[in-house]
């Protein structure tokens, strides 16, 4: 249905979404460098875009300073997502602060509370959402599509306008436009998320090899992005008592 928007260079393709629901399609950013270029380009076709962002409560102090950056650079109203106290306060209260190191089910359940959910809700009521995710990224995101409805959201489109660009394309525009870089980039991360769960990669290393860098599975997503096609991941996001 979208196919002849798979060859359309990203700004073609925000520049569509962002005429077809300028308030109804928004950026999801953690703030890395893909996302941050696509916060750039749409913000030149249409500065009131929406950017939406998932305060886990343990994102590093640098992430919380790139929303400041991009708040004053952009002029943009970043609209923060928080995740649901209650649930929260159950989780932490059963199984500690750190539940992510025991076992991978503890990590799925903080990811569902601390993102998953509140993921959720931010996207309640738009026609389409934004994300950075690129094919060179992990094996996991090889077949990711430029446009694709969200198997997880019935209705909603998924828009991936960055998904055939290498990280050195990133890099150069990046550079161009003098976009904000997440400082930990400099710190040898090359994926960035919680800072409990994030460390930086070493040479040869696959990108998001520094996330739940202690678990031994090659699948380093968290739940946001679902296998694409099958919604593996998504089924696997099981709810460890009273969370
Ligand atoms: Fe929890 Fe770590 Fe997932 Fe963040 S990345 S939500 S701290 S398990």
């Amino acid at each position: 249905m979208f196919s002849d928007l798979e060859d359309s260079p990203p700004e073609d393709i925000l520049r569509w979404a962002l005429t077809t629901w300028p308030e109804q399609a928004a950026i999801l950013t953690s703030f890395q460098a893909e996302s941050m270029v696509l916060v750039d380009m749409a913000c030149r076709i249409y500065p009131a875009v929406r950017v939406i962002t998932l305060d886990t409560g343990r994102l590093p102090q640098e992430t919380y300073d790139m929303i400041e950056r991009v708040r004053q650079r952009y002029q943009v109203n970043v609209e923060v997502h928080f995740p649901n106290a209650h649930d929260l306060q159950a989780l932490v209260r059963r199984h500690g602060p750190n539940l992510f190191y025991d076992s991978v089910e503890g990590r799925l359940a903080c990811c569902r509370v601390r993102k998953v959910e509140p993921m959720r809700r931010a996207l309640r009521g738009l026609a389409a959402w934004i994300t950075g995710l690129r094919r060179g990224q992990s094996i996991d995101r090889a077949d990711v599509r430029k446009v694709a409805e969200d198997q997880e959201n019935p209705g909603l489109l998924k828009l991936s306008p960055l998904a055939d660009w290498t990280w050195d394309d990133v890099d150069a525009y990046s550079q161009k436009h003098d976009v904000p870089r997440h400082p930990l980039y400099k710190r040898g991360y090359t994926s960035i998320g919680c800072a409990p769960c994030t460390r930086p990669t070493t040479a040869g290393e696959d990108p998001r090899a520094g996330r739940w860098w202690w678990e031994k599975s090659d699948n380093k997503e968290c739940g946001m992005h679902p296998r694409i096609s099958t919604g593996e991941l998504e089924s696997q996001l099981v709810t460890i008592g009273g969370a």
